[in-house]
């Protein structure tokens, strides 16, 4: 469970072996200063045999690029509450930590570390815990962060008190660490979290993981993934759609096939949010429904077929199932959703939709602007 920060491009060389080209080691010592660069023993032995791994987490000097924004959802609906967000009308999201044990470079967690405190304070979570419990509406509880995993205390100070709220039903606990910290999905952590799992209560806890490229299926990740699989407690995926990692239909059909046959349900495909210095990740909506089209023209059973999502300034759609693209207007497009502007309001009165980007139409739905990519 070493944590490896890299302060410095001898750092970086040091851990991966790999000498930085003079003509970028000023480019390279501007995004470890600013975007922090932190490996696990394990991921950088991984990151030397897998050039797909290697992406996702080495700095590279495309991420000082200007395009794109810092916080994929600024429409989010303000809470007042630091660590408490929501965007529906069920369920919300608690961040108890900010920082990961590795930094993916496609991810607006990597700005976290230097803009945000490095967790939530207990006072807020308290707050948290007040606000949730006076909205019966809330059915359902997000626990990420960062990755909560990294604060067991701060964890399981939160499932006993969010399960002596009796409408919260699901919770559930996003971590990536499977992938790139198996040694920190120990028995203890699943009996620690099975004592909050009851499901003749209908009150279960779900692991929501991380994997993007079937490398990243090792014997330490199986031996993480079926501790979860094995045991009561669900365990689904999320993969990011990346350029030149993944965004092949064969590479994620053997991914998902992998992960299937190891107990994980194949939940979703996000496609890779419109983030600052991220264009070097990121691929058209156009492909992500080629792949799409790929998994469903026959070529993959129904259960490794996950929804593509687009994570919106005003929340996730699926193109082509509850949403469209209406139009393009120049790098962006134009996607009508299924959100309507007084179910925002019902729950935040003061809501106000992201300045520029959106359009309702005489229905209440609102259409938002989104930057697509090549
Ligand atoms: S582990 Fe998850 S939250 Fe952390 S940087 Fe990666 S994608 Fe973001």
């Amino acid at each position: 469970m070493a944590l490896r920060p890299i302060r410095n491009t001898e750092e970086l060389e040091k851990f991966t072996g790999k000498k930085t080209p003079k003509s970028q080691q000023e480019k390279i010592t501007k995004v470890i200063n600013t975007m922090p660069v932190r490996f696990t023993d394990y991921l950088l032995k991984l990151s030397k045999k897998s050039k797909a791994v290697a992406k996702q987490f080495m700095p590279d000097a495309n991420e000082l690029e200007d395009n794109g924004c810092e916080k994929p959802f600024e429409g989010v609906m303000k809470t007042g509450i630091e660590g408490l967000e929501r965007m529906y009308i069920d369920r919300c999201i608690i961040m108890p930590i900010n920082q990961c044990p590795a930094y993916c470079r496609f991810c607006f967690r990597k700005f976290y570390e230097k803009t945000s405190a490095p967790a939530m304070s207990y006072e807020n979570m308290k707050k948290a815990f007040a606000y949730i419990k006076k909205d019966k509406r809330l059915k359902e509880v997000l626990i990420t962060g960062g990755d909560p995993l990294m604060d067991l205390n701060r964890l399981e100070y939160i499932l006993q008190n969010l399960r002596e709220i009796p409408h919260i039903q699901d919770i559930r606990i996003g971590t990536r660490s499977p992938m790139f910290d198996p040694e920190r999905i120990t028995t203890d952590l699943v009996n620690m979290l099975l004592k909050y799992h009851d499901l003749e209560k209908m009150k279960p806890i779900e692991l929501a993981t991380h994997f993007n490229h079937p490398d990243e299926i090792t014997p330490e990740s199986i031996a993480a993934i079926t501790k979860f699989s094995k045991s009561p407690i669900k365990i689904y995926n999320q993969s990011v759609l990346l350029k030149d990692i993944n965004d092949d239909p064969k590479i994620l059909e053997d991914l998902f096939r992998k992960l299937h046959l190891l107990g994980v349900e194949i939940y979703c495909l996000y496609h890779c949010d419109p983030l600052k210095g991220t264009k070097h990740f990121r691929t058209s909506i156009q492909k992500g429904i080629e792949i799409k089209k790929y998994l469903r023209g026959g070529n993959a059973t129904g259960r490794i077929n996950p929804a593509y999502i687009i994570d919106t300034q005003i929340g996730k759609v699926e193109i082509g199932v509850d949403s469209h693209i209406e139009r393009k207007e120049g790098e962006y497009v134009w996607i009508k959703t299924p959100y309507k502007l007084n179910t925002y309001k019902s729950v935040c009165p003061n809501f106000k939709l992201p300045k520029d980007m959106c359009t309702v139409d005489k229905e209440g739905y609102i259409s938002v602007k989104y930057l697509d990519a090549e």
